[in-house]
């Protein structure tokens, strides 16, 4: 979701000219995915799925139990031993040709995305073409996968081998469902481990149509799994006593369970966790680009993006004119049906987090803070007065303390703060528990590099905010979690090293 995706949007027209609207045929298949077919699980508990555009009951799915995660698991562990035994090289061509068939098939799961998320079509079509293009850079750099030579005394020597760590078990929130899907497994894949992947009960769809197309693009049977269910299904998964890693993506406190679970297993875990990012914008900086860049750290998919600044620092300089911009801009964003070309406000995912979003705006206000636009419920027309639309909000007189300015809210709501210093809003920015993102703006170029540099979070930004280019970790400091997705990086996270020591002498004993 960036302007390199956007530039790949215009070097493959296709992805975004075709008018597939297959979406809804996609809810009505069976949803677990196993041993390379679509499966319904053994359990009769269900959850409701609703569609967030409208608020309407799509269909009741199955959570998966015991003996179903049992099943993808052990799936996952009979085909690892033959997978881990592809070269790196014939890995790589599995998953570039998946990565083309997403790009063949990008509407059809962006319309899917949509009627999952609610999120506006504009932004799923970016988000599948990232996803195309992750998968494609982990299928090129399977092939290079490999260990480190090390010459000793008299001929000896050592060699390292990158082998893969086996079953791993992923678990995803519903904000970018494909892409969650793609990012764990294409580098877990690549590296020759097999996958079982719990997607969010309120996003089932993308993930089973990604293990179609794993299978199209020649992915052995078992090696990618589906399994769908609540919390309940992802705790059987992440103590699973045959899961060798796990990487989650969701809150501080499921992380934490999950961490828990991985303790006592003492198994490898990733986790992408939530934030309360900064972003902060000098009275040096080009104003419409600060005003862009704040909206981009804000604004994309109902606000319900980890990485978002919600804390917006500006320069008191140039508080008066950022605002007046900004405000403007955000009260021009069309809020409306998500399927439609011209929507940039799609629907919250559900009616409980749209009430927790609201209910964020309320204790703002009794807090001290004022709205300057937004934060209220927006029925678009008539059709979609189930979903749950609200209208971006741009809060001011915050202050530190504040609720508001603490809490990872999780939807539209930018807290605008003002500074006089830089000492001073380095210090503010790092006063949080998480770590995940930052955002600087100025044109001053040494400023630029020091702020980034003492700022405290995994992924920084100077002069934008929320863009994802491929090949670049992502992850992050404090409780934002442990670990990196996409770059080189993620490669090391799905490997053990094996170290092999070679006499090429006598032993020499000491008895
Ligand atoms: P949750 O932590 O509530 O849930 C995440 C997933 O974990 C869901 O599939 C959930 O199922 C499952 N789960 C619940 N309990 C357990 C358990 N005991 N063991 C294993 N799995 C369990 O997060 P949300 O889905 O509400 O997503 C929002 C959060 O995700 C925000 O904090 C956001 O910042 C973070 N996030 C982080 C990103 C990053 O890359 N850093 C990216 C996107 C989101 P169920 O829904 O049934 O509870």
């Amino acid at each position: 979701m960036n302007v390199l995706v956007w530039r790949s949007l215009i070097r493959y027209p296709h992805r975004c000219m075709c008018t597939v609207t297959g979406s809804s045929s996609q809810v009505s298949q069976p949803l677990n995915y196993v041993d390379g077919q679509r499966v319904d699980p053994k359990c009769t508990q269900t959850f409701d799925l609703r569609e967030p555009a409208t608020g309407k009951s799509l269909r009741y799915v199955a959570s998966s139990n015991e003996e179903d995660v049992d099943t993808a698991v052990r799936s996952a562990r009979r085909e690892f031993k033959a997978w881990k035994k592809f070269s790196g090289f014939e890995r790589g061509n599995v998953l570039k040709k998946a990565a083309n068939i997403i790009r063949m098939r990008s509407e059809e799961l962006a319309r899917t995305e949509v009627l999952d998320t609610g999120k506006p079509i504009y932004e799923a079509r970016m988000d599948i073409a990232g996803c195309a293009d992750t998968i494609d850079y982990y299928g090129g750099m399977a092939a290079g996968i490999s260990g480190e030579f090390l010459q000793l005394s008299n001929g000896n020597f050592n060699y390292t081998m990158r082998e893969p760590l086996g079953v791993v078990g992923g678990i995803g929130a519903w904000n970018y469902p494909f892409q969650m899907a793609t990012w764990k497994s294409s580098p877990a894949l690549a590296c020759g481990n097999t996958f079982v992947f719990k997607p969010s009960p309120f996003t089932p769809l993308t993930a089973v149509m990604l293990g179609e197309i794993y299978k199209e693009a020649g992915l052995p049977d078992g090696c990618y799994n589906v399994i769908q269910g609540e919390g309940e299904t992802g705790a059987l998964l992440g103590n699973h006593p045959d899961v060798n890693k796990m990487t989650f993506t969701g809150s501080v406190p499921t992380g934490t369970k999950v961490m828990e679970a991985c303790a006592k297993g003492i198994k490898h875990v990733g986790l992408e966790l939530g934030g309360k990012s900064p972003c902060i914008i000098f009275n040096d900086s080009n104003l419409d680009n600060a005003v862009s860049g704040a909206m981009m750290a804000n604004f994309f998919t109902q606000g319900q993006v980890c990485s978002n600044g919600t804390r917006v620092f500006v320069q008191n300089s140039i508080m008066g004119p950022f605002l007046a911009k900004i405000v403007e801009r955000t009260k021009n964003m069309k809020i409306g049906n998500p399927n439609h070309e011209d929507t940039k406000v799609g629907a919250t995912i559900s009616e409980e987090q749209a009430l927790k979003v609201l209910a964020y705006v309320d204790i703002a206000k009794k807090e001290g803070a004022s709205v300057l636009c937004g934060g209220e419920r927006v029925v678009p027309d008539a059709s979609l007065s189930g979903g749950y639309y609200i209208s971006p909000c741009i809060l001011v007189n915050c202050e530190d303390h504040m609720t508001v300015v603490k809490d990872e809210i999780f939807g539209s709501v930018m807290s605008v703060l003002g500074f006089d210093t830089e000492q001073e809003v380095i210090s503010r920015a790092n006063d949080t528990e998480f770590g995940l993102a930052a955002g600087v703006f100025t044109n001053d170029l040494k400023r630029a590099h020091r702020v980034a540099s003492e700022l405290e979070a995994g992924s920084l930004y100077v002069n934008n905010y929320n863009v994802y280019p491929v090949g670049v970790p992502f992850g992050g400091y404090k409780k934002s979690g442990l670990g990196r997705e996409n770059g080189p990086e993620a490669l090391d996270l799905f490997t053990q090293v094996k170290s092999v020591y070679v006499e090429m002498g006598d032993v020499e004993a000491p008895f």
